[in-house]
């Protein structure tokens, strides 16, 4: 669990119509879905909107043995005492902030039973434990994420969890907008950002084919940091595109080939 207060406001740019959606979200109190394959800025965007609205964040990355109490809180053992320790959602409710739970999907099924009456009408976190019951303030709001493309028939989100919340889709951006990101974190000059951004398409394109996922803007980000750090663009690429895409050779060497139509 990562809390953030809201001092600077972190970089990002706006692909569609995402931050509107967003703040009238939080306006109106109701929860959000991101959807997107990883490393798109779905986290980027939570961290920016929130401090936008000067709310403090609580970020969770979910995982299969992620479970209620995780989030809720649990009793803990301190010098010889039993004291109930908030868990970030609970946290989160309190203070009015936003709890983000990345890959929301891959906790387990008890995390759900919570997650219902907080994205409804009754905004109500149940705590079972201590038998309290909180409202949530109109400051608070529940922020989830997902990435459809690892869903498999075991870990899908259920149409009664997905029905309560406002989603969006977020995908890779557009050439020039992503140009602009990978020059801005990596500080590389956006002329030699643009032939990787090129080659980012062209990857994205054999996704679903055999890769199991395009490469991220994150990774052509670690290309361009590499690059601007002074190391040549085919070692630059090679660490940071083709080896964590893929460990077959033949898709490695397919991907060596694509590098050097562009280079
Ligand atoms: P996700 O949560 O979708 O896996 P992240 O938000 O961690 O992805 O994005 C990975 C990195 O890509 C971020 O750290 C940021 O550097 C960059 N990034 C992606 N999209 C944007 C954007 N629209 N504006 C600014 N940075 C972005």
């Amino acid at each position: 669990m990562n809390m953030q207060s809201p001092p600077t406001l972190p970089f990002y740019h706006p692909v569609a119509r995402e931050c509107e959606l967003f703040e009238t979200a939080y306006d109106n109190g109701l929860p959000l879905l991101l959807k997107g394959p990883t490393g798109c800025g779905k986290t980027r965007f939570v961290e920016h909107m929130a401090a936008k609205l000067g709310k403090p964040l609580y970020t969770v990355a979910c995982h299969d043995d992620l479970s209620a109490a995780d989030l809720i809180g649990r009793y803990l053992l301190k010098g010889g005492e039993t004291v109930w320790v908030d868990g970030p959602l609970t946290r989160a409710v309190r203070e009015g902030g936003i709890c983000y739970l990345d890959e929301v999907v891959e906790a387990r099924k008890d995390v759900t039973v919570v997650l219902h009456p907080l994205t409804d009408t009754r905004r109500t976190l149940m705590i079972d434990r201590t038998g309290e019951e909180l409202v949530a303030p109109p400051e608070f709001m529940l922020v989830a994420s997902y990435n459809p493309g690892y869903q498999n028939v075991l870990k899908r989100l259920k149409p009664s969890t997905r029905q309560r919340f406002l989603s969006a889709s977020f995908d890779f951006p557009r050439e020039e907008i992503e140009i602009a990101i990978v020059a801005q974190e990596s500080r590389l000059e956006p002329g030699r950002v643009a032939p990787l951004v090129r080659l980012g398409g062209h990857i994205r394109e054999l996704s679903g084919m055999d890769l199991e996922e395009g490469v991220s803007t994150r990774l052509l980000i670690y290309a361009a940091t590499l690059m601007a750090g002074g190391m040549g663009v085919t070692q630059a690429i090679e660490a940071a595109i083709v080896e964590p895409l893929t460990d077959e050779p033949d898709m490695q060497q397919a991907l060596r080939d694509l590098v050097a139509t562009i280079y």
